[in-house]
């Protein structure tokens, strides 16, 4: 039996586990993708975001990550998803899509979100979700319609532009941008409100596009945790207590599954540590009883009780 199975190998489990393994636990991840990383997998560009991360691409984090998680030899199955996550005696058991079950006195849920679809699906002309599949994406020359009023959909109209685009259009319910992106994209290319969209087609306001990308945003997807009673937000995401736990007991949500922070690789590693120093406090409070009892065993009941020094603060 693990000390805790972790479900998903980005940012957030792998340092959930490097901390569990630095802390003495025997943690184990598993990871539906052959490498770890999470997200980072998909961001071909530089990440500037991480204090003390130098002019590393997001593949470049993702291997990184991949590599330090295998250097403390931590226990990884990968390329194995799990498709259940179930409550037993002791502690929990992950059941892999490969027939495989993992066993652990505690579990967390870390496989983070996937792109909101909006009811389209997929393909060479319909591209979901930022990252690796807008940047292989060829648009030179292209009339490209941009769902989505997020930094996202300002951010990859700049980019789309560069690529050599003929014509763009973002269509936005609303406006969240950052101003940084909002002075760089002309007002006349925006258009704000409710717009019809027929993803069978695909066509998005009754013009058909020669690519339509969709950036709706992120959901959670934990189907594997569907018999579990856990309590959820309006959107789906894993409610915790400031420590990570669910309303499971023993059960953490970490990084972007539970939305506590701002999502990126840093609040998600962040969330790893404070799971990590929970688990710990819970499988230790046993052995810190049990010690604290031989102590007082060991103590004749009429020596003086001396305080240890107090350490001077400058
Ligand atoms: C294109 C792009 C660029 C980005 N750029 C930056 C940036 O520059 N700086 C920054 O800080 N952040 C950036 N981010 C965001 C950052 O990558 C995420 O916030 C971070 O990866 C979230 O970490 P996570 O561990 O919560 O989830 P994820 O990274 O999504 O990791 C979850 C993991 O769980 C696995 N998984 C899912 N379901 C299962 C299952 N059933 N069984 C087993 N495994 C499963 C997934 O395969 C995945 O590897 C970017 C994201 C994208 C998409």
């Amino acid at each position: 039996m693990f000390d805790a199975v972790i479900i998903g190998g980005g940012p957030a489990g792998a340092s959930c586990a490097l901390w569990l393994k630095m802390l003495g636990f025997r943690p184990c991840i598993v990871e539906r993708r052959l490498a770890l990383g999470g997200l980072q997998n998909d961001n071909p560009y530089p990440n500037k975001w991480i204090a003390s991360v130098l002019e590393r691409t997001g593949f470049e984090v993702a291997a990184d990550i991949h590599r330090h998680v295998l250097e403390h030899d931590i226990v990884c199955r990968l390329g194995e998803a799990v498709t259940e996550l179930e409550v037993v005696e002791g502690g929990f058991r992950a059941t892999t899509a490969g027939g495989e079950t993992i066993t652990a006195r505690t579990a967390v849920l870390a496989s983070g979100v996937r792109p909101v679809k909006g009811g389209f699906a997929a393909s060479e002309q319909v591209l979901i979700g930022p990252g690796r599949t807008m940047f292989n994406a060829d648009f030179e020359g292209q009339s490209v319609a941009i769902l989505g009023g997020g930094d996202n959909a300002f951010e990859n109209y700049i980019f789309v532009r560069k690529r050599g685009a003929a014509r763009i259009t973002i269509f936005a319910r609303t406006i969240r941008a950052r101003r940084e992106f909002l002075e760089k994209v002309p007002p006349a290319d925006v258009r704000i409100g409710p717009y019809p969209t027929a993803p069978e087609i695909p066509e998005v306001a009754g013009r058909s596009f020669d690519r339509v990308v969709v950036l709706y945003g992120w959901e959670p997807y934990l189907p594997y945790a569907r018999h579990l009673a856990l309590a959820r937000s309006a959107r789906g995401f894993v409610e915790t207590s400031a420590d990570c736990e669910t309303s499971v007991p023993n059960l953490y949500a970490i990084g972007e599954i539970a939305q506590r922070m701002h999502p990126c690789c840093v609040t998600s590693m962040a969330d790893g540590v404070v799971a990590a120093k929970a688990i710990q406090r819970t499988l230790e409070e046993d052995a810190i009883a049990r010690f604290a009892e031989r102590v007082q065993r060991a103590t004749p009941a009429d020596a003086p009780v001396r305080n240890a020094p107090r350490p001077r603060i400058r």
